[in-house]
């Protein structure tokens, strides 16, 4: 699947349309969902135009990789939901089956109560 620059994720990114930041950087950015599904609902987002986390993984560089999965330790001690504070659930939805629906690769960090079965 090729990248749509017009995807939602894309427009908050060049900041056409708002978001409830929690954190930013060189290569992520992480904000509030708007439709939050548990009591901490955050989103994070590499800065580069990958699809999904194959896409991503494919075609970023290690660097990009790394930065992205250190930024999500940074973004749970920030919740104060790190593993000494309650602890989360990081989860990406991949393609049909996987129930994506916005094509810019995003991990969903949930917390700040129990978050329940893995799977419904
Ligand atoms: P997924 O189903 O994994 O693609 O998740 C997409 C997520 O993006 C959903 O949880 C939506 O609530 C969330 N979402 C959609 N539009 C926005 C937006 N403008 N700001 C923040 N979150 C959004």
């Amino acid at each position: 699947m090729s990248y749509d620059k017009n995807n939602i994720f894309a427009k908050i990114l060049r900041g056409e349309i708002p978001c409830k930041k929690v954190y930013e950087n060189e290569y992520v950015m992480s904000f509030h969902d708007i439709k939050p599904q548990k009591k901490i609902h955050v989103l994070v987002i590499p800065r580069g135009e990958y699809v999904d986390l194959d896409d991503f993984t494919t075609k970023a560089s290690d660097k990009e990789i790394v930065e992205f999965h250190k930024a999500i330790t940074h973004i749970v001690k920030i919740l104060k939901i790190s593993n000494q504070e309650g602890g989360y659930r990081v989860l990406s939805n991949t393609g049909k089956d996987g129930g994506q629906e916005v094509s810019h690769l995003h991990y969903h960090i949930f917390g700040g109560e129990q978050i329940g079965k893995m799977v419904v």
